[in-house]
């Protein structure tokens, strides 16, 4: 069943233009169609109850179900190359993250310029709600921040890992500090661009409380090492 995240106002449904475009024209709603929509991250049965002279949706019932982390999980993200980014952003979704930092440093080749931030993020943010709505998940991860390595030491997070290729070797420093997460911890993980992380920057991340990880003896690329880090994570998380 199609989900979409909207309001609901006294078991009334409103959907942004977009999602009502989708549901009339792509998905040729009728009426007694039924959808999910997720309003303040609950979930409602709805059905479409009118379509002339403009669509009217009902909320018909709540959906109990919880399909978030139980810890809040930050992806700090070297920009990367096109079509990439917008994988990692799709990928951590489905993989339950609760937000998105995006990180600009010494070796990232792609860099945002402030005029064409707001563009941008608003691109990013439509990715993040369709994998969101595709996942069944009630929370569309947050991206509003675009940082430089010096920032790293503002995020609030109990605990903070940073990926480092040179580190590559036993994940055992990684799989100790997941099993140390506890309940309501924030965890932060960050990744590096196509370049890699400069000695010079993962120094000053472990002088902001970063511990350095490796994901292995393999040199993974960027997009694939923020999956690997996201599901040993989520994983873990959702171990029972
Ligand atoms: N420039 C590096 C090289 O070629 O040796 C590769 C950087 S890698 C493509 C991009 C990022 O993925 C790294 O900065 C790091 O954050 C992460 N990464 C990749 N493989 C890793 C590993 N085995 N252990 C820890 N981090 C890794």
């Amino acid at each position: 069943m199609q989900r979409y995240f909207g309001q609901i106002i006294t078991n009334q449904v409103l959907l942004g233009d977009d999602d009502i475009f989708h549901l009339t024209k792509v998905m040729r709603a009728r009426v007694g169609d039924e959808i999910e929509v997720v309003s303040n991250e609950k979930v409602f049965l709805c059905k479409v109850s009118k379509l002339k002279p403009h669509i009217e949706i009902d909320a018909i019932k709540q959906i109990k179900e919880n399909h978030e982390l139980k810890n809040h999980v930050i992806l700090v993200a070297a920009l990367i190359k096109g079509e990439k980014m917008d994988f990692v952003l799709q990928k951590a979704t489905e993989l339950g993250v609760g937000e998105i930092i995006l990180l600009q440093t010494e070796r990232t080749i792609v860099k945002i310029k402030p005029a064409e931030k707001d563009l941008k993020l608003e691109r990013y943010r439509r990715i993040l709600k369709e994998a969101a709505e595709q996942c069944k998940r009630t929370r569309i991860p947050l991206l509003y921040r675009v940082i430089d390595m010096n920032s790293l030491k503002d995020i609030d997070a109990q605990v903070k890992m940073i990926a480092y290729e040179e580190e590559s070797g036993a994940t055992e420093s990684f799989n100790s500090i997941i099993r140390s997460i506890k309940d309501k911890q924030k965890v932060a993980i960050v990744i590096g661009p196509e370049g890699g992380f400069s000695e010079k920057e993962v120094d000053s991340a472990v002088a902001a409380g970063y511990k350095r990880v490796s994901l292995g003896k393999r040199i993974l690329r960027a997009e694939t090492a923020s999956f690997y880090a996201l599901s040993v994570i989520s994983n873990h998380l959702e171990r029972k």
